[in-house]
C-alpha cells in the first residue's frame, strides 16, 4: 500500500499555531486506531507546546484532543466516507457523541 501522508494537512507546520520548529507528528485517532490514522492519513503536525508539553497541549487538554478527532472524522469522509463509512472503520461517531 501507497503511504498516505497527511489528508488533514499539507504543510509542515503546528495544526494549531503554524510554527516550523519543534515539531511532532500526532496521530488523530490514538490506541486501536493508531494505525487507521497512519493508513488514512489522519495525521498533524504539533509543536511540543501543543502536543504534549503544556495545557494547551492536544494530550493534556481534552477540548482540543476531541477538536481534532472531529476534524480528523470529516476529513475521512469527505476523502474515503463513499467507500466504507467512518464509523464501520473507527467505531465511534465524533460528530454526535456527546460522551466527551
Ligand atoms: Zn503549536
Ligand atoms: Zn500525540
Amino acid at each position: 500500500m501507497i503511504k498516505i501522508k497527511s489528508i488533514i494537512q499539507e504543510k509542515k507546520e503546528c495544526y494549531f499555531c503554524s510554527t516550523k520548529s519543534n515539531l511532532h507528528e500526532h496521530h488523530v485517532f490514538n490506541g486501536r486506531n493508531r494505525n487507521n490514522s497512519e493508513k488514512y492519513g489522519l495525521k498533524v503536525y504539533l509543536c511540543t507546546r501543543h502536543h504534549s508539553l503544556s495545557k494547551d497541549s492536544v494530550h493534556f487538554n481534552p477540548i482540543y484532543m476531541k477538536l481534532l478527532k472531529i476534524i480528523g472524522q470529516l476529513y475521512y469522509e469527505k476523502i474515503f466516507g463513499f467507500d466504507e463509512p467512518f464509523t464501520s472503520i473507527f467505531y465511534r461517531n465524533y460528530r454526535e457523541d456527546q460522551s466527551g
